[in-house]
């Protein structure tokens, strides 16, 4: 077992570097010893495969990381825990620690620097607080890996991997679906972490694409998307009229030309749908 996952060692560890949690950085770390092996061991790190993590924290999942990874490269903004890796990674020779934030960081060239000729992942139990940033930078960015992997809030999750068309999908539903097809692989409860969170969380895999499954001008695709879902209480031509700023009828003329009914809901929504009115902009 790895001793890092044991609340005692833990708790040693932090007393000793005088660590107090940071809870405006979503700092609620992982004390369930079965959760980190089974996270690495899903996120496909492994022989020949580069790892990204996010927030290693003090290092629980980037142990389980390094001994299955070729290498690991972990990007942690709070300063104070660079001392405490350095203790509890003492042992791997295969893992380098980024002290910055990683929405600021340009992770392409971190990849192209880091990992040259490998198979890239991405495993993190993410910060709460910026979960869906994160997530749309990774995607957005274009990055060459093949799979994130992520814990993240159980409602984040569910709204993630929700059917596209369905009552529970939403903007990131389909922003997420456009990039990447997404996964519910496990859930994890409030009291695996210290200091437990108010809510349970799940571990999510995405597979990245290696094309969108619709052609889009993507920035017109995602402005249709947030538009869309701005007000999901209205009907779509009156929260696109709104949300695009254009007379009604020019939107009920979009939506009669690409085939959907001005009353639907985005939630009824499918990919293609949202390529078909983006198209006609
Ligand atoms: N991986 C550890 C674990 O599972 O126990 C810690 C996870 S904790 C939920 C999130 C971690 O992300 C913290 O260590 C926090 O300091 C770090 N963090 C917060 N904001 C960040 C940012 N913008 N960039 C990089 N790391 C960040």
């Amino acid at each position: 077992m790895n001793r890092l996952s044991d609340i005692g060692t833990i708790k040693d560890i932090l007393s000793r570097h005088g660590f107090t949690f940071s809870k405006s950085l979503g700092q609620n770390f992982l004390i369930n010893p079965s959760v980190c092996p089974r996270m690495a061991e899903l996120s496909g790190a492994g022989e020949g495969v580069g790892v990204i993590e996010i927030g290693p924290g003090i290092g629980v999942l980037t142990n389980e990381l390094c001994l299955l990874a070729d290498k690991v490269v972990a990007v942690e903004l709070d300063k104070r825990l660079l001392p405490v890796l350095d203790e509890t990674l003492a042992e791997y020779d295969n893992v380098k620690i980024i002290n910055d934030d990683v929405l600021k960081l340009d992770l392409n060239k971190l990849i192209a620097e880091e990992f040259p000729g490998k198979e890239v992942v991405v495993c993190a139990n993410l910060p709460y607080y910026i979960t869906s940033p994160v997530i749309m930078k990774l995607l957005e960015d274009k990055l060459p890996v093949t799979a994130i992997t992520v814990m993240v809030q159980k409602e984040a999750a569910q709204r993630i991997c929700a059917d596209i068309g369905s009552r529970e999908s939403g903007a990131v539903t389909v922003s997420v679906n456009y990039y990447a097809e997404p996964k519910l692989l496990f859930g994890v409860s409030a009291g695996s972490f210290m200091p437990a969170p108010k809510v349970d969380s799940a571990v999510i895999r995405l597979e990245v694409r290696k094309e969108p499954p619709v052609s889009a001008d993507e920035e017109k695709f995602f402005k249709v998307v947030k538009a869309a879902f701005s007000q999901r209480r209205k009907v779509i031509s009156n929260s696109l009229s709104a949300g695009l700023k254009m007379e009604k009828s020019a939107v009920t003329e979009i939506l009669s030309q690409a085939g959907v009914s001005p009353n639907a809901r985005a939630e009824t929504l499918k990919l293609e749908d949202f390529a078909a009115i983006a198209a006609l902009l």
